[in-house]
């Protein structure tokens, strides 16, 4: 068992250039689980120095949704935006003890250069005089700055990866600075993650190669190096990584479909972890308890739109009616407002067992409001094929209307009995009413849809069906 660490600092940090995707989300998740699982804290860090594609917008967005799934975080929250100044301490300090350097290499000098697009800065500008430096500077020729990579192995262990070796020979002196003087990716989040205290950083393996540039700063900074865990990808159901081109949506679209956050979460943790008793639906208190980086896998997790339906249907399971009427109100305020708040809840009862979200309730409770406009033509040709049925139809008619207590089970018991008597076989009579008054062979119980939709209605839909159904 691994036991409670000591002043965990972990940050989700999202780039605004566009909503909180999946990937994000699950990554801030596994960053939440394990702060929540050690009593640590979990930061929030706005990675928006790309100005041209940073928007509020965006921003905003990604906030909500982490919101939604109550991913809640610790102040303060960081904009990258407001620590230029920092950057600048941190790139002087580097040049001001030999460990980057300024270099005037103009793009087209790397190109003359390079032999193939792999080829690693040859280090011209590594061993520049001082006065050669002045100089160009005095030219006023621009420069970036790059750090200077020692001969040596770089080698970290990866929480998720175990060890991983890079020979520095595979890198060459990369650029921290551009020549705007703005610092590139792998620089600020160096930066941040120290000044910030982060303990361990956690996040998709697509970063997984930017670990070792980021190790050689610390190194040249001489700063204490976190605990890295990279997250295995999420992958398409082609195995490719998932995108938008999978058709895979960001986390607002499930907050519009009217998914509970609780689904959305359980589903991300399985993406990459295995809980260790199998036990899948888990809530946010039971996915903090069992959660362990022992479980996360290497293997790309390959998004299983079936298998979040499943579980989200199993969260609506638990729910009160009670609790669900209220969330499908927030989500459709008009939703069945001529209709009894009691009756309300036996729609939702008889839909919970195979609901998935709260706009399949919606959806599918259009046809207790609504009787039936068309009948689907291969299913009546599978339930309702001949005349004889239309006669079983109007037999029921006769032995609903006898009823004297409208309940689920008197109304089942009655027309069991009428099958039985008739040696119908049950989906025989089941089928074709179920149609004629719900309009599809899938949904409720038929003695509920009966129940719900009272004597009168569910006998005058029989009745309509039959004028649509063979003589
Ligand atoms: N802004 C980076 C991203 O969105 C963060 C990477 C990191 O966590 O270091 O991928």
């Amino acid at each position: 068992m691994v036991s409670e660490l000591n002043n965990i600092k972990v940050r989700f940090a999202p780039s605004p250039t566009g909503e909180l995707h999946l990937g994000g989300a699950r990554t801030a998740l596994f960053n939440w689980l394990f702060a929540k699982k050690n009593n640590g804290s979990f930061f929030l860090r706005i990675e928006d120095t790309d100005k041209e594609r940073s928007k509020q917008v965006y921003t905003d967005q990604i906030l909500d949704s982490l919101k939604w799934l109550g991913l809640n975080w610790d102040e303060p929250l960081i904009y990258q935006s407001g620590r230029s100044d920092r950057y600048k301490h941190y790139l002087n300090k580097l040049l001001d003890e030999g460990k980057a350097y300024r270099c005037f290499c103009s793009k087209n000098d790397l190109e003359d250069n390079k032999k193939d697009s792999y080829s690693l800065y040859p280090g011209t500008c590594r061993n520049l005089t001082s006065d050669e430096i002045k100089s160009k500077l005095n030219q006023g020729i621009s420069f970036t700055i790059r750090i200077k990579l020692e001969e040596g192995v770089t080698v970290f262990d990866d929480l998720v990866y175990g060890s991983i070796s890079t020979n520095n020979k595979e890198l060459d002196d990369f650029i921290i600075a551009r020549s705007d003087g703005s610092p590139t990716y792998n620089f600020t989040v160096v930066v941040d993650d120290f000044e910030m205290e982060i303990s361990h950083v956690i996040r998709g393996d697509d970063h997984l190669s930017n670990t070792p540039k980021q190790i050689i700063i610390y190194n040249n900074l001489e700063l204490n190096l976190p605990t890295f865990a990279h997250l295995p990808m999420i992958l398409g159901p082609d195995k490719k990584r998932l995108s938008k081109r999978h058709g895979a949506p960001g986390v607002q679209n499930f907050t519009d479909k009217g998914y509970f956050p609780e689904s959305l979460l359980n589903y991300l943790a399985l993406l990459g972890w295995n809980p260790k008793n199998e036990k899948e639906v888990l809530t946010s208190e039971e996915l903090i308890e069992n959660f362990s980086f022992e479980q996360v896998q290497k293997k790309g997790a390959v998004w299983d739109e079936k298998k979040l339906h499943w579980l989200s249907g199993q969260h609506i399971q638990n729910k009160s009616s009670q609790v669900l009427l209220e969330k499908i109100g927030m989500l459709e305020p008009d939703w069945g407002m001529n209709t009894e708040p009691s009756t309300l809840i036996s729609i939702i009862e008889s839909l919970q067992p195979r609901a998935k979200s709260l706009q399949e309730f919606i959806f599918k409770s259009k046809s207790f409001f609504y009787p039936p406009k068309s009948y689907n033509e291969d299913e009546k040709s599978k339930a309702w094929p001949n005349s004889e049925v239309t006669k079983i139809a109007s037999q029921s008619i006769q032995i609903l209307d006898a009823i004297d207590i409208w309940s689920s089970d008197r109304i089942e018991k009655k027309i069991k009995a009428f099958a039985s008597d008739n040696s119908y076989g049950v989906g025989k009579v089941i089928m074709p009413l179920r149609l004629a008054v719900f309009g599809s062979l899938d949904g409720p119980s038929l003695f509920d849809i009966f129940f719900i939709l009272g004597k009168k209605e569910a006998i005058n839909r029989i009745q309509r069906a039959i004028a649509f159904m063979p003589k």
